[in-house]
């Protein structure tokens, strides 16, 4: 297919390059017709805004927020708002593309977006924060809607601002709009289960794999790199099923403990330590890299993108790495994961129980009812581990790796939507 072009050899990769590394290697396996690939390939809309706020001191400050729909093929587009000084509308893009795959992966009725405003969160009194929301809210009025597009919370934003962003819609539509935006306060229309599900997510995904691979869990050893929302709910929930979780790292560095680390112990230490592991007497202090070469049968990155590069991929030992975070293997890493005959249950997949059990805040605001978390956890870890299969399946079809599998999976679905519903 002579229109997709190849990767270029680059000593670094973002995560967009990374994605778009992976969506065109799978393009490519499942053939996909020029036309569509040009389709999916740019965002349905972008929009760029000016928003002047006052200032806690009298003056007026400017600032510029975006909000890109990489697609609304299979429904109203989902995806966060990010409020940090790396902001573009490069970067946004990207994201937004991103969470059309994972919401296809799944199998949600949503396409992608995301938005962000270029700002410092945490130099920003609380009445700034809420004016700027306010103020992106009343600029976007006419993108976001339950039945347009559904924001969340990202980097540097709340469930706070999210019950901003909900209370200014709703002035503005004249009634209240709960399904506007998700990620809100439990009292405003948030989900139960919504704190816990990346991490239990990540659990089904790094469970049903192990049964596929034949690891008991009961015999396997993880590493869990990123110890904060994701990273310690994923380690609470697999030492639950019985896993011995011998490594836990976060920015203060890596715990490593051969017989298990007491998850409910070490979780509770960190709140009571303003957030961190620093000093944690219940394991042994090891390098901060080092949590990504132990030996284990699990490795679960859940802190950052790329941190597994073609400088480390050699010197993993892991049997299956469960991808928490967004993007952690760089594209360069995954020839030689291949090689090395590493399963890898790529992010995509493995971190959508977050964007799947927003969904369900969204179906529950709709409905005017609330599921009970037995509910919310019962559904979501369906879901998941239906995606997990559907993508296994395809990996054996196509005899391609999890993550091209997964790829394939979202882009047939999107396409195939696009071909039923047609353009101009
Ligand atoms: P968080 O801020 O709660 O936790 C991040 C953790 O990673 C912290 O413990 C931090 O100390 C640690 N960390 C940061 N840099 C590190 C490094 N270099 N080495 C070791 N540890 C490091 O964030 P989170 O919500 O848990 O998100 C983690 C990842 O998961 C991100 O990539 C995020 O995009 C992705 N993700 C999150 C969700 C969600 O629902 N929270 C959903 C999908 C994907």
């Amino acid at each position: 297919m002579g229109f997709i072009e190849p990767a270029p050899i680059r000593d670094h990769a973002n995560p967009f390059e990374s994605m778009m590394d992976r969506f065109n290697v799978a393009a490519e396996i499942m053939g996909l017709d020029e036309e569509v690939y040009n389709v999916l390939k740019s965002p349905a809309k972008q929009v760029t805004v000016s928003l002047p706020v006052t200032m806690d001191n009298g003056s007026i400050k400017v600032f510029e927020g975006h909000r890109v729909i990489h697609s609304n093929i299979l429904g109203p587009s989902k995806g966060g708002i990010r409020y940090d000084m790396a902001v573009n509308i490069d970067e946004v893009k990207a994201l937004a593309a991103w969470m059309t795959w994972k919401c296809a992966v799944v199998d949600i009725p949503y396409g992608g977006a995301k938005g962000g405003i270029k700002c410092d969160p945490r130099n920003m009194s609380r009445g700034e924060l809420e004016r700027l929301t306010r103020a992106y809210t009343s600029a976007m009025a006419e993108i976001f809607g339950p039945d347009r597009d559904i924001p969340a919370p990202d980097m540097g934003t709340s469930q706070e601002v999210m019950a901003w962003l909900m209370d200014e819609y709703s002035k503005l539509a004249g009634t209240t709009v709960q399904a506007v935006v998700t990620g809100k306060p439990l009292v405003l229309g948030g989900s139960l289960g919504r704190t816990e599900a990346t991490g239990r997510g990540v659990m089904i995904s790094a469970i049903v794999a192990m049964e596929k691979m034949k690891i008991n869990p009961y015999h396997a050893t993880v590493a869990v790199q990123g110890f904060g929302n994701v990273g310690s709910w994923a380690a609470k929930l697999l030492a639950e099923r019985g896993c011995t979780i011998v490594a836990v790292s976060d920015l203060s560095g890596a715990y490593y403990n051969e017989k298990g680390i007491n998850i409910d112990e070490a979780i509770a230490y960190r709140d009571g330590n303003n957030g961190s592991m620093d000093g944690y007497k219940g394991a042994e202090k090891i390098g901060s890299d080092d949590i990504l070469t132990l030996e284990v049968d699990v490795l679960v990155p859940a802190a950052k993108e790329d941190v597994i590069t073609t400088a480390n991929v050699n010197d993993i030992r892991a049997k299956l790495i469960v991808e928490g975070a967004n993007g952690p293997t760089v594209a360069d890493a995954d020839q030689v994961i291949n090689e090395k005959g590493i399963t890898v249950a790529p992010d995509i997949l493995a971190n959508a129980g977050g964007v799947t059990v927003s969904y369900f805040e969204w179906v529950q605001n709709r409905l005017g009812y609330k599921w009970n978390r037995e509910r919310v956890n019962r559904r979501s870890d369906r879901i998941m581990k239906e995606a997990f299969d559907r993508v296994w399946e395809t990996a054996q079809t196509y005899k391609v790796p999890l993550r091209i599998a997964a790829y394939i999976v979202a882009i047939k679905k999107v396409s195939e939507t696009y071909r039923y519903r047609g353009g101009f």
